[in-house]
């Protein structure tokens, strides 16, 4: 087998991997550099530069495309590609890509292939296993790739540390039944000490950050804003729950409370169904139509409308919702401002704070009397547990990817490969 990291050797983001073998081409990701703010530019220039034969480019068509996971770092430059090549993916993440056209400005993706958990697929002359992995997002995977005899294992993004620690230890035991020759496998929390400044205050676990939750809900009378992406769907649950552990109910609004019924059917047991449980709320500037119809919104829409709580009701008695808010829908939830003494609770990457949007928010908020508290976890696995994930796996060879400093890998396990950036090597 052939493997060709088109972009992520150096790197976070804008992932990219070929693999080859026998008459098939795979790839693995297409998504947009860290440096294009996710959004891409006019004349879609990265494509360009981007130059795989058959998948923007002329040339034989790719026979498919892998997607680890709906996070634009991965996913973003799908779109571009050329429309005969389908898009393989787990059930959840079709489904949160669905949520993402419909309510969040998403791309339509075109055709999409499901794949089965843990069950080979044979795509022309590769066999894939998709295997669920615990991020950030819900429906990440990673990929077993088999062909020619050999094994390849692409772990795409994952942590050990959030609600699904099993996900990983299945993936070792399927990994293990054979004989692993390349790890392909990210490691952006890796880095000097003197860099680890964003993520320094970050707690250790998932866990932590709902017992954290509760303890930030309980110094306040006021209302709570839980500020986080509806996709992460851990964070989510965390906010579920640490609002119904302080008598409150949880108010989303149409992105996320469809994010929610979108993923409740998907082995999830554990998720609250948003039309049914009588803790989730729909914010009142939910009631705006969607950015997009069809796939049933409407439908949806009309039954999540029935549990809209207006506004006057958070004016009234702010103590008993959190609510999920981001820069874009305070002033369509809260028309008369927020009310006071309100405590927001920022649960992202800090990067993101320093955006004007987010200043103003923060402003908004410290107008009340009320503050901003952060508490979250990484999406990414801890440099420690990346450690003991490698030696469980115990591969021939480990390639860096969706790293910044693939160097520091050395320290990991004795075989690690530094691939460069567009340039083939034998698996
Ligand atoms: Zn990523």
């Amino acid at each position: 087998m052939k493997v060709t990291i088109h972009r992520g050797s150096r790197q976070i983001g804008g992932s990219c991997i070929e693999i080859a073998a026998g008459r098939s081409r795979i790839i693995l990701d297409a998504g947009l550099p860290l440096e294009t703010g996710m959004e891409l530019p006019k004349g879609r220039k990265e494509v360009l530069d981007l130059n795989v034969p058959g998948l923007f480019a002329p040339g034989p068509p790719v026979d498919a495309v892998l997607l680890s996971h709906a996070h634009p770092d991965h996913s973003g430059l799908l779109a571009s590609r050329r429309a005969e090549i389908p898009v393989c993916m787990t059930g959840a993440t079709s489904r949160i890509l669905t949520s993402l056209y419909l309510f969040a400005r998403g791309d339509w993706i075109g055709e999409r292939r499901t794949l089965p958990e843990h069950e080979p697929v044979v795509i022309e002359d590769c066999t894939v296993t998709a295997m669920p992995v615990d991020h950030s997002i819900a429906g990440a995977c990673a990929f077993l790739i088999e062909a020619e005899g050999k094994r390849i294992l692409y772990s795409g993004d994952l942590r050990l540390h959030g609600r699904k620690p099993g996900m990983a230890k299945r993936v070792v035991e399927v990994a293990r039944r054979g004989h692993l020759d390349l790890l392909i496998i990210e490691g952006t929390r890796l880095c000097p000490a003197d860099a680890e400044a964003t993520s320094d205050h970050y707690l250790r676990t998932e866990k932590e950050v709902e017992v954290r939750l509760v303890e930030l809900i309980r110094t306040t009378g006021g209302l709570v804003l839980a500020c986080f992406g509806p996709t992460n769907i851990d964070r989510l649950v965390s906010f579920f729950r640490a609002a119904v552990n302080t008598g409150r109910q949880l108010a989303l609004d149409a992105y996320a409370s469809h994010v929610l019924h979108m993923l409740k059917g998907i082995g999830r047991g554990g998720l609250p169904d948003p039309m049914k449980c009588d803790k989730i709320r729909l914010l009142p500037g939910s009631g705006a139509t969607p950015a997009k119809s069809g796939g049933g919104t409407k439908a949806f829409l009309d039954r999540m409308r029935r549990k809209i709580v207006m506004t006057e009701e958070i004016y009234a008695n702010p103590n008993r919702f959190v609510a999920i808010a981001r820069p874009s829908s305070l002033g369509r939830d809260f028309p008369h401002g927020l009310p006071p003494n309100t405590l927001a609770v920022y649960s992202m990457w800090s990067g993101y704070r320093d955006k004007a949007e987010w200043r103003d928010f923060t402003a908004a908020v410290d107008a009340t009397g009320g503050r901003v508290e952060e508490c979250h976890t990484s999406g990414h696995i801890h440099p420690d547990d990346l450690r003991s994930l490698i030696g469980d796996l115990n591969p021939a060879h480990v390639v860096p990817v969706h790293t910044g400093f693939p160097e520091m890998f050395e320290g990991l396990w004795p075989n690690v490969r530094r691939a460069e950036d567009g340039v083939p090597f034998d698996a």
